[in-house]
């Protein structure tokens, strides 16, 4: 399997090269050269297969002969090994938890599995790999603890100043050690800018071995196909049609779902679920794609203007509208919108859900409204704690953190502060 350039198609290389340069230097993003497909005898024994088990022929088909099979085994098992609970609120509707790995947000799966896969591949060079992170919150938050110790890694991660929940921010700033944190002075977009900046930098570049663990990286989507694989699993059994709806910021993760479609899954409506930062949803609707200034909201993991993964997303269609179309249904919401429905889902189901789950679970309530038949799920991407103080005000009753996370804002963290590129350059530049 190689992966070319949406830039470029003539340029290709393999997994290995792919995860290693993060981003190839055309600042177009990799992408398989073909989507993998997995036969029927597969999904006749996938009820009966086991996370791991799922796992391991799903990833095999993008890494093939670049990870053995004895560490691909190890490398998934360190990756997935929490649980993924899918809950039936009512007949038509479930929702897939993806927040009990260590930083409770559905980003532990990309960011360990990317952690592991570099040290893989690591450990046949005596030079240091140089990681470089943009985060809305969540991704810092799950690359800082995936990377925590690793030998030979050094992970720079930027992120926007008081736009990141205050647990986040604790979770990003409390190591020490090979981990550092950069507030910047702006919004994620700026962050994300300047990581692509800094990975094509031609000085920096001769210096420092970069990569990104942002999902620019194929290492950080290709796990996150599993989920998919995980809620098909669960409603198997249903005569309807599934339609999954993906509460979405960079598009990291819905382009996911898009891949376990091509890989052979059934699942026949994928509704990408926004909070007002909605270029997407204007081009689904405008067939137009302007990126915008992103918008603060409360759920500000989502708060991006420019999503990184729209080429792979419309790549995947061979950049054609009405094929997008077809498969996906994209709606935008406010914060009013989302406070009702983390306040109706407490009422109606006595589940307490995040912002960001909210606003995919507005979606699944939006398609219900216009479309008949279907069986919904949608991902609850963070645990609520994540977002104690905007989850609070909407639940009448009172709710308290989980220890751990008491026992982490207790803690003080450390980091760095710049507002422009040549800041952040000179900071890299400082460390060695
Ligand atoms: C990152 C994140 C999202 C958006 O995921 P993308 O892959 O960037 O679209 C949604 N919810 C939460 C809680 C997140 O951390």
């Amino acid at each position: 399997m190689k992966y070319f350039s949406t830039n470029d198609k003539s340029i290709k290389v393999s997994f290995r090269e792919a995860v290693l340069n993060g981003i190839p230097l055309d600042k177009g993003l990799y992408f398989p050269e073909k989507i993998p497909t997995l036969n029927k005898d597969f999904f006749e024994k996938l009820p009966n297969l086991s996370n791991d088990q799922i796992a391991f022929e799903c990833i095999l088909k993008f890494t093939e002969k670049d990870i053995d099979k004895v560490s691909l085994r190890k490398i998934i098992s360190e990756t997935i090994n929490f649980k993924f609970p899918c809950k039936k609120l009512s007949n038509d509707i479930s929702v897939l938890e993806l927040f009990h790995g260590p930083t409770m947000a559905f980003k532990d799966v990309g960011a360990r599995f990317t952690s592991r896969v570099l040290s893989y591949f690591n450990s046949y060079s005596d030079k240091k790999v140089t990681v470089l992170v943009a985060t809305s919150g969540d991704t810092g938050a799950a690359v800082a603890s995936g990377f925590h110790g690793v030998e030979g890694i050094d992970v720079f991660i930027l992120f926007p100043k008081d736009r990141i929940s205050k647990v986040q921010e604790k979770q990003i700033t409390i190591h020490s050690g090979n981990i550092y944190p950069v507030k910047v002075d702006g919004s994620f977009d700026d962050c994300q800018k300047m990581v692509k900046e800094a990975l094509t930098d031609n000085d920096l570049m001769s210096k420092f071995n970069f990569t990104t663990a942002n999902s620019i990286n194929i290492s950080r989507w290709i796990p996150q196909i599993l989920y998919y694989f995980f809620a098909y699993k669960e409603l198997i059994d249903s005569d309807k049609n599934i339609a999954v709806s993906i509460p979405s910021g960079n598009f990291g993760n819905l382009f996911s779902c898009l891949v376990s479609i091509g890989m052979g899954l059934p699942i026949k409506k994928v509704i990408a679920s926004n909070n007002l930062n909605n270029s997407f949803t204007n081009y689904i609707t405008s067939s137009c794609y302007e990126p915008r200034e992103s918008i603060k909201t409360i759920s500000s993991a989502m708060d991006v203007g420019d999503p990184s993964n729209f080429i792979r997303v419309a790549e995947f269609f061979l950049n054609d509208h009405d094929s997008v179309k077809k498969v996906i249904d994209a709606y935008s919401f406010n914060d009013e919108d989302t406070k009702i429905a983390i306040a109706d889902l407490y009422e109606k189901y006595n589940y307490i859900c995040d912002p960001h789950g909210a606003v995919g679970y507005l979606g699944v309530k939006k398609h219900k409204l216009l479309n008949k038949d279907f069986s919904y799920i949608f991902l609850e991407t963070a645990h609520f704690s994540k977002f104690m103080d905007e989850t609070r005000d909407c639940i009448k009753t009172s709710i308290s953190y989980p220890d751990e996370i008491e026992k982490l804002l207790l803690k003080d963290g450390e980091y760095h502060q710049i507002n422009t590129y040549s800041q952040f350059k000179n900071y890299i530049n400082s460390i060695d």
